[in-house]
């Protein structure tokens, strides 16, 4: 059976999200993220795009780009619940889901096709289903190997649908910009203009031995998917050893209070991707990228397994304070690994009862650590003024 891969990205997740449930920011420019001056855009509305307001920028510059701009503070364990309801729908089609962020994953769909019909057939119906369910919508791309869905999914945002018919990845991806192939940032981009490459078709047709002279290890992979070529497979997270969030920066960052909010979107990602896998994680390591490109990480150890946002992000902000880094800093990721699953005897109750209990005390250490008006308090506080 021909293998069928869809990537499914939510449009504007945590800002259609925020004017779902707040009709007054429907048809506005919304940006999440604080209102602070060196705080960054988490993400932007549809409307707040159309002035070139951008997922990672300044919010200074935001607000300079776009006068009428609504601020709205992330609330991260409200998009953490709806992306589980997001991944219940995805996993209605198939076990085969790698979530690659709260709002974005890989589906392997070629066993699917008989209960639920074509991949595109399943890629409507989930469409139809996030906006009768959830009244939200998503992009989805579909293709034979992984990148050129993920290529696809962008092609018609929002809410579109692009199908790569079967064989003609290489031709379909051909005209587009090297930029758009996973792997190529500013520098490897540099180095392919020096070569005179400027679409990906002219990577494929390019020499394989001179492309891995030139990009070392990345040659031969960037030339693989040029031509449509790409191994890997859709790894569900419970088959996982460890789950990981990381991100690298458009501007390196340095102060403890840009990080900190970085560092909780990500433990909130990673416990999400836990509680979906039925997970708990032992160890949480942070994982640090300097301007520099040398690299630290920091384990830490848990009293007891977790699956918990705040408990991840309050060990990582942790490991953080430990390592104390004076340099400027372009990527951070945090990891949970040494998983548990939770013992089959208990009843489902009980470990939602236990997972409150765990939370409400996550929360109460962090506002002891951090004092009210700080990130995390800061975000629920906000929240609570509706
Ligand atoms: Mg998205």
């Amino acid at each position: 059976m021909q293998r069928a891969i869809l990537h499914v990205d939510m449009d504007a997740f945590y800002a259609s999200v925020e004017q779902r449930d707040d009709p007054s920011l429907r048809g506005r420019p919304v940006a999440v993220g604080g209102a602070s001056r060196r705080s960054v855009v988490a993400a932007a509305s549809y409307e707040a795009r159309k002035f070139g307001v951008r997922s990672a920028m300044p919010m200074v510059r935001a607000l300079a780009l776009c006068k009428g701009l609504v601020v709205v503070p992330p609330d991260l364990k409200r998009y953490a619940a709806v992306s589980e309801q997001v991944f219940a729908i995805f996993e209605s089609f198939t076990p085969e889901v790698e979530g690659l962020s709260l709002d974005e994953a890989f589906l392997d769909v070629t066993h699917s096709q008989e209960l639920f019909g074509t991949p595109r057939a399943i890629g409507e119906t989930i469409q139809r289903r996030v906006r009768d369910e959830l009244s939200l919508s998503c992009a989805v791309g579909i293709s034979e190997v992984k990148f050129a869905a993920k290529i696809a999914s962008d092609v018609k945002k929002p809410g579109g649908l692009t199908e790569i018919p079967f064989g003609a990845v290489r031709d379909f991806i051909a005209a587009m910009p090297v930029a758009r192939l996973s792997g190529v940032g500013p520098k490897t981009g540099e180095q392919l203009a020096r070569m005179r490459l400027k679409t990906i078709g002219d990577i494929a047709r390019a020499n394989r031995g001179e492309l891995t002279r030139a990009l070392g290890q990345a040659g031969p992979w960037l030339h693989d998917l040029a031509n449509g070529v790409d191994a890997r497979e859709v790894q569900p997270d419970r088959a996982a050893r460890s789950l990981g969030a990381e991100e690298t920066f458009e501007e390196d960052l340095i102060e403890r209070e840009d990080l900190l909010p970085i560092l909780h979107d990500q433990s909130q990602h990673v416990a999400a991707r836990l509680r979906r896998a039925g997970l708990r994680a032992r160890t949480v390591t942070l994982k640090i990228k300097f301007s520099n490109f040398e690299q630290a990480t920091r384990q830490a150890t848990l009293s007891e397994p977790c699956d918990d946002g705040a408990a991840l992000f309050r060990n990582a902000a942790a490991l953080l304070d430990a390592l104390a880094p004076t340099r400027p800093i372009r990527l951070t990721g945090v990891y949970a690994s040494g998983f548990d699953r939770p013992a089959a005897q208990r009843s489902l109750f009980e470990r939602e009862d236990e997972k409150r209990t765990r939370l409400n005390r996550s929360l109460d250490q962090i506002n002891a650590r951090f004092g009210e008006g700080a990130l995390v308090p800061a975000d629920l506080l906000a929240r609570k003024k509706r």
